[in-house]
C-alpha cells in the first residue's frame, strides 16, 4: 500500500531534499509551502501521516495542527527549530505524535516516519484480531465475579442489578472482559473502542475508566492502571 505524505515546509530548498528523501523510501510526497495550502491538501488528499513546520508563512504550524485535530487523527510530526521549547510542548499536548529539532538528519527522519507507520499497522492488526474474535463470541455471556455481561443484549449485570453504562463504557468494559490479565495502552483503547471518531489526546480513555471503576464498586478495583502503558484488568476479581 503506497503512503501519502503532506510535507509542510516553507523553506523550498529543505522541502526538495526532503521530498525527495521520502520518494526514495517509497511514500508519495505532496508538498504545501505555507499553512492554508497545507490544510486545503489535508482535506483534499487525505495524507497518511503530515510533516509540519512550525513557522510557516499565512498560518503557523500550531495554527494548522489546531485546525487539523478538529476533525482528524492523522499522524503529525512537528519540525520545529531551536528556541521553541515551549511551543514544542504545546504542539504535543495539541495532539502532535513526534518531532524532530533542525537541523535533523534525513535517516532520522525517514526512520521516525517508518516508525509511525509500523506502530499504526500493527495497532491495525491487533484490532482487525479483536474485531473478529469479539463478533465470533458475541453471543457469549461472560462472566468476572459477581459481574455478568451478555454481549448480545449490551448488558451488564452486577450482584443482580443492571448497570447503567454508556455505549463506551460498555464497550471498555466488553473489551477487557474478553482479555483478563492483558494491559492495554491509551492509544489502543482510543482506537477500539472510541473509533477514528476522537478527535486528541488520551484524557476521554482515563475519564471513561474512572467512571466504570465507580459503577462497579468495589470490582472496580480490579481495573489496574499500567505505569507508562494504560489500563488492564486483573486475571482475576
Ligand atoms: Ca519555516
Amino acid at each position: 500500500m503506497e503512503r501519502t505524505i503532506l510535507l509542510v515546509e516553507d523553506e523550498e530548498e529543505l522541502a526538495a531534499v526532503v521530498a525527495r528523501e521520502l520518494t526514495g523510501a517509497g511514500y508519495r510526497v505532496l508538498c504545501a509551502g505555507d499553512g492554508v495550502e497545507a490544510l486545503r491538501l489535508a482535506q483534499e488528499e487525505r495524507p497518511d501521516l503530515v510533516l509540519l513546520d512550525w513557522m510557516l508563512p499565512r498560518m503557523d504550524g500550531l495554527e494548522v495542527l489546531r485546525r487539523l485535530r478538529e476533525g482528524s487523527a492523522v499522524p503529525v510530526v512537528m519540525l520545529t527549530a531551536r528556541g521553541e521549547e515551549i511551543d514544542r510542548v504545546v504542539g504535543l499536548e495539541l495532539g502532535a505524535d513526534d518531532y524532530v529539532t533542525k537541523p535533523f538528519s534525513l535517516r532520522e527522519l525517514v526512520a521516525r516516519v517508518g516508525a509511525i507507520f509500523r506502530r499504526l499497522d500493527h495497532v491495525a492488526q491487533v484490532l482487525a484480531e479483536d474485531r473478529g474474535a469479539a463478533a465470533a463470541d458475541d453471543g457469549d455471556l461472560l462472566e468476572y465475579g459477581a459481574l455478568t455481561l451478555r454481549p448480545e443484549y449490551r448488558q451488564a449485570v452486577l450482584e443482580g442489578i443492571a448497570l447503567d453504562l454508556s455505549r463506551t463504557e460498555f464497550d471498555l468494559l466488553h473489551l477487557l472482559l474478553r482479555n483478563p490479565g492483558r494491559a492495554f495502552s491509551r492509544s489502543y483503547l482510543l482506537d477500539a473502542v472510541w473509533g477514528e471518531h476522537y478527535v486528541t489526546g488520551d484524557r476521554s480513555v482515563d475519564n471513561a475508566i474512572l467512571r466504570l471503576r465507580k459503577k462497579l464498586g468495589s470490582l472496580g478495583e480490579a481495573i489496574d492502571t499500567v505505569w507508562g502503558v494504560g489500563y488492564r484488568l486483573r486475571g482475576e476479581p
